[in-house]
């Protein structure tokens, strides 16, 4: 593949590109070959681009919001031409359907955009004073140098969703990619260059072991936030960590979706919505769907209804336009896949599709009479698997959906009005999809509560995340 010679395999500090002293391997899962070999960052590449996020700060925060925005409106335009070339990056180093992958370079960029035109409206506001002589002023600042940490399953979305709302804000940036993703950052990097964004404003650090690059820059009490996404158990570690030197936390944690299919549902359109839910990214996403409640009277329609349309999906090579189900990212995740179906059937459970793997390639795959003990019941399983659970009242419903430490997204398919709202308002979640399988815009709060994490990222939520508010009284003489 002649992309190869377009891959960035330097990291990228204070406005320059550098080769490490180390480097690692970037592996695709659609065979395994090497896409790249690439700087691996540790603690003294945290420490310069620490110094320089400090430097740039100095400077990137008295911009005019003018200036900001005409940056990333240049980076969004950038994202824009070489969508092609980001798509497959994506592709190729974490195996998402090309298709797809184009649609996340949109909902990307969508963040830069967003925030192009929402740093515009940064408005402070001025209070009213008991005392005649006082002008009492709340000024939004930015937060300061933030830390960012980012997953591999959409790795160019979410890095923009923070990214952008924190250069915006007048944040400078340093980003952590995932060890398995780093591509793709990496090329956002060259286009924020490109953009005109000043060195040292955005920084890309890939590292294969995070821990030395975060140690330092959790350790430094002038990057003054952190934001991260990827694991319940990674995101507690960092909060615990980030106590030290007291930064602003925001954290996008794990999932466990419930997607509930009432007896009143439009069995065609919930179907098609629960496909999405469930089998986009290979179910590798926070807010896929991971448990399907279904009452009586659409269980039939809807059990033999998904099941074929699970049947049908194209799977295989993610590179094929009409693919739409890739390999999984890699061995352990496939494995954790596959031991959650091994112990579904073994309390029980009836395969109706799927169930076997060729390469990292799992088959979409529907269960029923799924035991409430279950894992794929319990845990994410970041895969396309189905789990069909009987549900035969409102009260089981809302039981059953809250009953996870996880509060990230939850679906549920009506048309009653009046249990619309009645669920929407007793799921216990960030985010709910009412009728709805893809809640998720750049305009939108997203983000979960319970172990799913602290925060939202998108619309103005997601830029408060990096501001302070400065109070200023003026007495006048
Ligand atoms: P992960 O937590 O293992 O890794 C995520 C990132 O954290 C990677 O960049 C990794 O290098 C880094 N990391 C790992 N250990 C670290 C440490 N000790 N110190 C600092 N950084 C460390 O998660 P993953 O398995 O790669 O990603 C999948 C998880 O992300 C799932 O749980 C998924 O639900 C979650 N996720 C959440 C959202 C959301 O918005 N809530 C979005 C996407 C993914």
């Amino acid at each position: 593949m002649d992309i190869q010679e377009r891959f960035e395999t330097r990291f990228f500090v204070a406005g320059s590109w550098r080769s490490g002293p180390r480097t690692f391997a970037v592996k695709s899962p659609i065979d395994g070959r090497v896409l790249a070999e690439i700087a691996d960052c540790g603690a003294a590449e945290a420490r310069a681009a620490a110094d320089a996020a400090v430097e740039a700060f100095a400077k990137w925060r008295h911009t005019t919001a003018y200036e900001r925005a005409a940056t990333m409106r240049r980076w969004h335009d950038l994202m824009m031409r070489e969508s092609e070339a980001i798509a497959r990056t994506i592709t190729l180093e974490m195996g998402k359907p090309i298709n797809e992958a184009r649609g996340e370079v949109r909902y990307a960029a969508g963040f830069v955009e967003w925030y192009a035109e929402e740093v515009k409206r940064l408005y402070g506001q001025t209070i009213p004073s008991q005392f005649p002589n006082k002008r009492l002023l709340a000024l939004p600042q930015p937060v300061g140098p933030v830390y960012g940490v980012t997953p591999w399953n959409f790795p160019a979305a979410m890095v923009t969703r923070k990214a952008a709302p924190a250069l915006a804000a007048g944040c400078t940036f340093i980003h952590k990619p995932a060890e398995q993703s780093p591509l793709t950052a990496l090329l956002l990097g060259r286009l924020w260059e490109e953009a005109g964004g000043p060195a040292g404003t955005l920084q890309v650090l890939p590292a294969l072991d995070p821990v030395p690059v975060s140690e330092v820059l959790m350790g430094d009490e002038r990057i003054r936030k952190i934001t991260f996404t990827g694991s319940t158990e990674v995101g507690r570690l960092l909060y615990r960590r980030a106590a030290d030197t007291l930064k602003r936390v925001s954290l996008e944690l794990g999932g466990h979706a419930p997607f509930i299919i009432f007896d009143d549902a439009d069995v065609e359109q919930a179907v098609a919505a629960a496909m999405g839910a469930k089998f986009r990214n290979g179910g590798q996403t926070c807010v896929s769907a991971n448990r399907f409640y279904v009452f009586p009277r659409v269980r039939k329609d809807f059990t033999e209804a998904y099941t074929e349309a699970a049947r049908k999906l194209k799977v295989g090579d993610p590179l094929n336009d009409e693919t739409q189900v890739g390999p999984l990212v890699d061995r352990q995740a496939l494995d954790k896949v596959t031991a959650h179906v091994k112990d579904a059937l073994a309390r029980g459970a009836r395969l109706v599709t799927g169930g076997s793997s060729e390469g990292l390639v799992y088959q979409p795959t529907v269960l029923l009479g799924v035991d409430e003990q279950s894992r794929m019941l319990r845990e994410e399983t970041f895969g396309p698997v189905a789990p069909i659970v009987p549900c035969e009242s409102d009260a089981e419903a809302v039981r059953l959906a809250n009953a996870t430490p996880y509060g990230l997204a939850a679906y549920f398919w009506t048309r009653d009005l009046t249990r619309a709202f009645t669920v929407a308002e007793q799921l216990e979640y960030g985010i709910i999809g009412v009728n709805d399988g893809v809640p998720s815009t750049p305009q939108a709060p997203f983000g979960g509560v319970k172990n799913s994490g602290i925060g939202r990222e998108g619309g103005h939520w997601g830029i408060e995340e990096y501001l302070e508010t400065k109070y200023v009284s003026f007495a006048l003489p």
